[in-house]
């Protein structure tokens, strides 16, 4: 397991893989690596012959008043995950590697980016497109992995790879969640103990949303209005917003007549957590 740094040596590494003939996964994650980034980098393992897991926290996802030079960065333990999972190698650029002086081209999108986490942080999927794509072009994978955990994420990259023809599949996996259901997140480590208690609120709302919808029900309203009232019966958690979209759209939808997201993100104190579950799920685990 190798560290690059910079852009020229890692397109070297994979330009010499292309001439031995190999396949390349790549799985893009802003470091600080737990269990679910983990899943995505064994994934890539299992499916390609060589892995690069890019370690960028990528400064244009994030608002000026948003915790990017805060954000938990450890790359030795990265380097660890990496390696344990089967990673060939971790990309860990500084930023000025990849914002060159007078950088000033983006990739941008409309619609799907402006509900749900678009709506609070209104420049952040501008920021997503423009590095996803800067690392597709870098690496130029076969398979690229993203986790449904970030699931509006997950549909506007889907979206963007379709609509400017990129030459790479998508692939989405499962949340990874702690042994008590909390979704496992970098932004965890923000928690206070007792924050961290009053956090299991987001699954267990969810799972009021899942056995409601199993039972029968459709409409969108109902369902949303008790995940949001579970949800508030935690004194610390604050909704941001509990909503129902399409799957693909990300458009909010009146009843569940389609694939659909249910997708929730909840400040509990000062951290803001995300959280979902796609009905095509619920319905494969019945089955
Ligand atoms: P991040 O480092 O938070 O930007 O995440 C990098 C990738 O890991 C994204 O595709 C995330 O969706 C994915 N990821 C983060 N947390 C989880 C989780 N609990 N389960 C599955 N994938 C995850």
């Amino acid at each position: 397991m190798k560290i690059i740094r910079t852009i020229d040596e890692l397109r070297k590494q994979v330009k010499q893989w292309r001439r031995e003939g190999l396949s390349v996964g790549l799985v893009p994650t802003m470091g600080y690596l737990h269990e679910g980034h983990a899943s995505l980098i064994y994934r890539s393992y299992k499916e390609n012959d060589r892995t690069v897991v890019s370690d960028f926290v990528n400064p244009t996802q994030f608002a000026p008043n948003e915790d990017f030079e805060s954000y938990p960065r450890d790359i030795e333990h990265d380097a660890q995950v990496v390696g344990d999972n089967g990673g060939d190698v971790i990309f860990n650029p500084e930023p000025d590697e990849m914002y060159t002086d007078g950088f000033c081209s983006f990739v941008d999108m409309t619609g799907l980016t402006e509900e749900l986490c678009g709506l609070s942080r209104p420049t952040h999927f501008r920021g997503v497109c423009t590095v996803v794509t800067k690392l597709f072009n870098i690496v130029q994978p076969d398979r690229a992995y993203f986790g449904k955990k970030d699931a509006q994420q997950l549909a506007v990259i889907k979206r963007f790879v379709k609509d400017l023809n990129i030459d790479v599949e998508v692939i989405g996996c499962p949340i990874v969640r702690e042994a008590d259901g909390l979704a496992r997140s970098s932004r965890n480590t923000y928690l206070s103990k007792e924050e961290r208690q009053s956090a299991l609120i987001i699954p267990e709302a969810l799972e009021t949303g899942k056995i409601l919808i199993q039972s029968g029900e459709t409409d969108t309203h109902k369902i949303v209005r008790a995940i949001a009232d579970r949800i508030e019966t935690e004194p610390v958690a604050k909704i941001d917003y509990v909503k129902i979209v399409d799957a693909e759209t990300m458009q909010q939808i009146e009843k569940i007549d389609r694939p659909a997201l249910c997708a929730v993100a909840v400040y509990i104190g000062k951290t803001r957590l995300i959280d979902n579950f796609f009905t095509e799920d619920i319905k494969e685990n019945a089955e």
